[in-house]
């Protein structure tokens, strides 16, 4: 079983390479038949609202609403994040197509423009506990999304502080659909359920533990749904690679590490 991911637009060739780098095969994805023949999905980070008019163009929103609400695991980062929230503000005029189904509000530039793209060392004791490794985790924000508010059926998986940049910018002031005066930090990582949300871009830098903790994810909702003549055989279980024998593994350009 491999896992698809959305190939319209975007980093698709660095999750792709990602998912290699661990052992696991994935697919890139186009027509809505395609995500027949997949376990789960990632929509990779790009510009979300070109990714939409493509996925639109090509009559992929149906399909995906679907996959999402047959609980099939969907994991989006950074523009696939804004594209699994149920409510997106900071959208260019006219907004965009979402899939929705993530509980949460998420700003669409929170932390600026292309130029105020940064990266930092975010604290990660969830995917530590889970995957081991560091603490931290170091995480690459492009034009980086920010989740405001999340639902009680959402868990908080990584936050990080408002830069001051941002907090004192035009642009949080005029942010009215939610009261941020208070709030000194945003989530960046969040999970509802088969559902995987990241603002950041972890198929760029060598730390594969994102992608291990999302097939862990995919594993787990197999087995909750399989067969008994399917979990005896586990031939629909994806099998990451040992990552102390994947060291060794050739990591393509161009890798954060
Ligand atoms: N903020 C961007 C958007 O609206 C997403 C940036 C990214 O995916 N790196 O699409």
């Amino acid at each position: 079983m491999a896992i698809g991911v959305l190939a319209f637009q975007g980093s698709f060739n660095e999750h792709i390479a990602a998912l290699r780098r661990v052992g696991v095969k994935g697919v890139e994805i186009r027509k809505p038949e395609q995500l027949e023949n997949v376990a789960a999905l990632i929509i990779p980070g790009g510009e979300s609202t070109t990714m939409a008019k493509l996925a639109e163009l090509n009559n992929m929103f149906p399909a995906l609403r679907e996959f999402v609400k047959m609980g099939k695991p969907v994991w989006g980062t950074c523009a696939g994040l804004i594209f699994l929230a149920n409510k997106v503000i900071g959208q260019k005029t006219g907004g965009q197509e979402l899939v929705g189904g993530l509980d949460c509000t998420v700003h669409r530039n929170f932390f600026g423009s292309q130029i105020q793209s940064f990266e930092e060392e975010i604290p990660v004791p969830y995917i530590a506990d889970k995957e081991g490794g560091p603490l931290g985790f170091r995480a690459l924000f492009i034009r980086a999304p920010a989740i405001l508010e999340v639902g009680s059926e959402v868990e908080v998986l990584a936050e990080v502080p408002i830069p001051d940049k941002v907090k004192n910018s035009d642009m949080i002031k005029e942010i009215q659909e939610v009261n941020l005066e208070s709030v000194n930090k945003v989530a960046v990582a969040v999970k509802q359920g088969n559902l995987l949300g990241t603002s950041f871009h972890p198929e760029l830098t060598a730390d594969s533990r994102w992608h291990l903790y999302f097939i862990k994810m995919v594993n787990d909702l197999r087995e909750e749904t399989m067969t008994d003549t399917e979990s005896e055989t586990s031939s629909s279980i994806i099998k990451a690679g040992d990552l102390n024998s994947l060291q060794d593994t050739k990591i393509e350009l161009p890798i954060y590490s």
